[in-house]
């Protein structure tokens, strides 16, 4: 079996070797096992379940969500020649039935497809007499109202298996809390689902907390590390914050925002500065691989763990060290429970809200309302702000009792107040952007200015240069200063789509779990943030994996090896573990940092590892058993000792041997040698010695 899966490897995919855990996963789900996998973005998933169904006799179907996504996936994998095709609402009708005529001759093996599917009555009546033999789910965190990507359509997936009795199920997501995996398993019917988690410690990422009073402490703490000139990405939770720590810090911006080509530009800007540092909402990160960047830093507590984690994840790709700070104030927490609140009415707002609506359908006798937000407010005595009334409004339009139409750029009414020469000559420089918006306005409208006329943002946008957001932001500062502006009634016009039903009749019970999740969810990254033990062992064992394993670098793990560090006179194995370190770094001959050293000689088998070509190394491996971590306390313990010296730009720190350390290998590396020790790491006598001298690698 193990040939053929080899074979299969490649002769479809052309890879000799498999990446970390594929093996494993592979094998099972050839030999007919419900699996659940959950392993981060990058690591290697599709292959996992492409690899099995190219080897069964029948058919699999891939459940997956993005229609945008199916297709890049199926291209690439008929390119390699590999029987593979998707059936979306993209595909004209005729081709439909031709895919499935395929499939049924067996031509098509991997068959892609959107849940919503399996309600049509075609694809049905085809499953009927066509079973397949697996069904893969990929993201199957949206299979659970816990999840952060909800898709009602997954629910359904479990029925589908019992009716059609399909064999084999197995579930793949990157995200997934104890709560998800375990609402995967019990909405799949299939308790008894094998649980496989793996792939998440990053051993070069250093996390910390800092605990800050307020944002001027913030920004105290973030010029300190800024000073460091490394490339790095700051993430907050507002554009407004993004833009104001581009005023203050003269980083790069980014956020939702801005205009296409002014992201686009940030991203380039950010991928070939040297050394950027780059402000960002969490629009930013998506496909942006840029893997030297040393820092990651979250001005805001986020949202979520997951969130947390892959934003912060954006960090040392590159496998050398970085860092991942949070900066956490009280505020910041009660900030996070006031936008919960907000967009979490109680039952008893939304009540309200209607009854205002009503109240204006019986005064005009028309179905279409036209109150702004803040108007609904100010009819209800205790509603709190706008934000509450825009959330009860979804939550009556999400139960059909309101429609909304929406005006893709509303129109604000604005003039400019003073002397007309006074303003131009003060904002002539057009130096900062409030000044670029009265002189360029000024410039194009002349004394018409003056006049109270209606703009699109889109119209401002274009004469003045700026972002959108850019532009309110201009507005709110100078406004009773030289100019007065309304904003657009929002936009929207409100209809009644049931004027006659006086009361509603919406069940609120999964608005409060939404509630519950969410306030949950945000005292998880609480938790974090006040945590005592190793910062990524709690992540770790967020999404399942292992929670025994320590970091060695975080800032509690830090605290804990300054106290247990110790000098020991090390063993023939350890000297042995030592030497073949010190090998290592002569034959990378300075090229390579400890980070990508560390991971060559345990072996670790990354993406981007077996592309560089390291996996074919003489020393791939060599120090398996004491794992990247183990490795990383010897070359410290061995730099603080004088054998290995950092050296390049600091930026790139690379490992070289000094004048101590060529002698010492020379000689032999013979002891007795005595190194001091930082991490709580047991037993360093690990060096497979029948492959090191088998390998006659020295
Ligand atoms: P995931 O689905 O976990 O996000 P992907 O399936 O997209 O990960 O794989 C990540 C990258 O790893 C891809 O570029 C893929 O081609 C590469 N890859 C997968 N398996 C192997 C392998 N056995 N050897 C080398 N590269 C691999």
């Amino acid at each position: 079996m193990k040939t053929k899966i080899y074979q299969t490897l490649e002769q479809y995919f052309h890879y000799t070797s498999f990446l970390d855990h594929q093996e494993e996963i592979v094998s099972s789900i050839v030999s007919g096992k419900d699996l659940c996998v959950v392993m981060p973005t990058g690591a290697g998933k599709s292959l996992c379940y492409q690899l099995p169904l190219l080897m069964k006799d029948s058919y699999g179907i891939i459940v997956s969500p993005l229609i945008s996504l199916m297709k890049d996936q199926v291209d690439s994998l008929q390119e390699k020649g590999i029987p593979a095709a998707f059936i979306n609402t993209t595909v004209p009708m005729a081709e439909q039935f031709e895919i499935l005529r395929r499939t049924e001759a067996g031509k098509v093996k991997l068959l892609y497809v959107a849940p919503e599917r399996f309600q049509t009555p075609s694809f049905r009546s085809f499953l009927s007499s066509h079973v397949p033999e697996t069904l893969i789910v990929d993201e199957a965190h949206c299979i659970s109202q816990w999840g952060h990507d909800f898709r009602p359509s997954y629910l359904k997936l479990g029925e589908v298996l019992k009716e059609y009795n399909i064999p084999q199920v197995c579930a793949f997501t990157a995200t997934a809390t104890k709560i998800v995996r375990e609402d995967i398993l019990s909405q799949l019917g299939r308790k008894n689902m094998a649980l496989y988690v793996a792939g998440f410690q990053r051993p070069n990422l250093a996390f910390s907390v800092k605990e800050v009073s307020g944002a001027a402490d913030k920004n105290l703490q973030l010029a300190r590390l800024l000073k460091k000139k490394l490339p790095t990405i700051i993430y907050t939770s507002t554009r407004k914050a993004v833009e104001q720590l581009k005023e203050e810090f003269d980083c790069i911006a980014y956020h939702g925002g801005m205009s296409d080509a002014e992201r686009t530009a940030a991203q380039e800007r950010f991928m070939n500065e040297e050394v950027p540092v780059l402000a960002a909402t969490n629009a930013f990160g998506m496909g942006i691989d840029r893997p030297d960047v040393r820092q990651v830093i979250h001005y805001n507590i986020p949202g979520s763990v997951e969130a947390y984690y892959q934003e912060a994840g954006r960090a040392g790709r590159d496998g050398e060290k970085a860092e991942c700070i949070l900066f956490f104030s009280y505020a910041d927490r009660y900030t996070q429970e006031f936008l919960i609140d907000m967009n979490n009415p109680p039952e008893s707002m939304v009540h309200k809200v209607y009854g205002v609506l009503r109240g204006e359908y019986k005064k005009t006798s028309s179905p279409l309302i036209q109150l702004s937000h803040s108007e609904i407010k100010e009819k209800i005595p205790d509603m709190k702000n706008d934000g509450i009334v825009s959330a009860c409004l979804s939550i009556l339009e999400q139960n059909n009792y309101i429609g909304r139409a929406y005006e893709s750029d509303p129109a604000l009414t604005l003039r400019l107040v003073g002397d007309m020469e006074l303003l131009a000559e003060k904002n002539a420089l057009e130096n900062t952007q409030r000044s670029r918006f009265v002189s360029r306005f000024l410039k194009k409208y002349g004394k018409r200015a003056f006049l109270e006329y209606k703009y699109s943002f889109m119209e401002l946008s274009s004469i003045t240069s700026l972002s959108v957001e850019q532009i309110k932001r201009v507005l709110h500062a100078l406004q009773g200063e030289c100019l007065q502006y309304t904003l657009p009634f929002r936009g929207r016009t409100i209809e009644l789509l049931k004027p006659d039903e006086a009361s509603l009749q919406i069940d609120f019970t999964p608005y409060k779990q939404k509630y519950e999740q969410e306030t949950g969810r945000l005292e998880d990254m609480i938790s974090y943030a006040n945590t005592r033990s190793c910062r990524q062992a709690h992540l770790i064992a967020y999404f399942g994996e292992d929670s025994l394993w320590k970091c060695g670098c975080c800032d509690h793990c830090a605290e804990s090896i300054a106290v247990t560090s110790r000098r020991k006179l090390l063993t023939q194995d350890e000297l042995d573990s030592c030497h073949v370190i010190l090998l290592a770094v002569k034959a990378f001959r300075g090229r390579l940092g400890r980070g990508r050293i560390s991971q060559i000689l345990s072996g670790k088998r990354s993406a981007d590892l077996v592309n560089a070509g390291y996996t074919e190394n003489a020393c791939f491996g060599i120090l398996a058993s004491l794992k990247q971590n183990g490795v990383l306390t010897f070359i410290n313990a061995l730099e603080k000792e004088g054998f290995l010296q950092t050296t390049g730009d600091s930026r790139y720190p690379c490992l070289g041997l000094t004048d101590k350390g060529r002698n010492f290998l020379a000689n032999g590396c013979k002891g007795p040698l005595t190194l001091t020790l930082t991490a709580e790491k047991k037993n360093f006598s690990s060096v497979n010695k029948r492959k090191f001298y088998a390998k006659k690698y020295y």
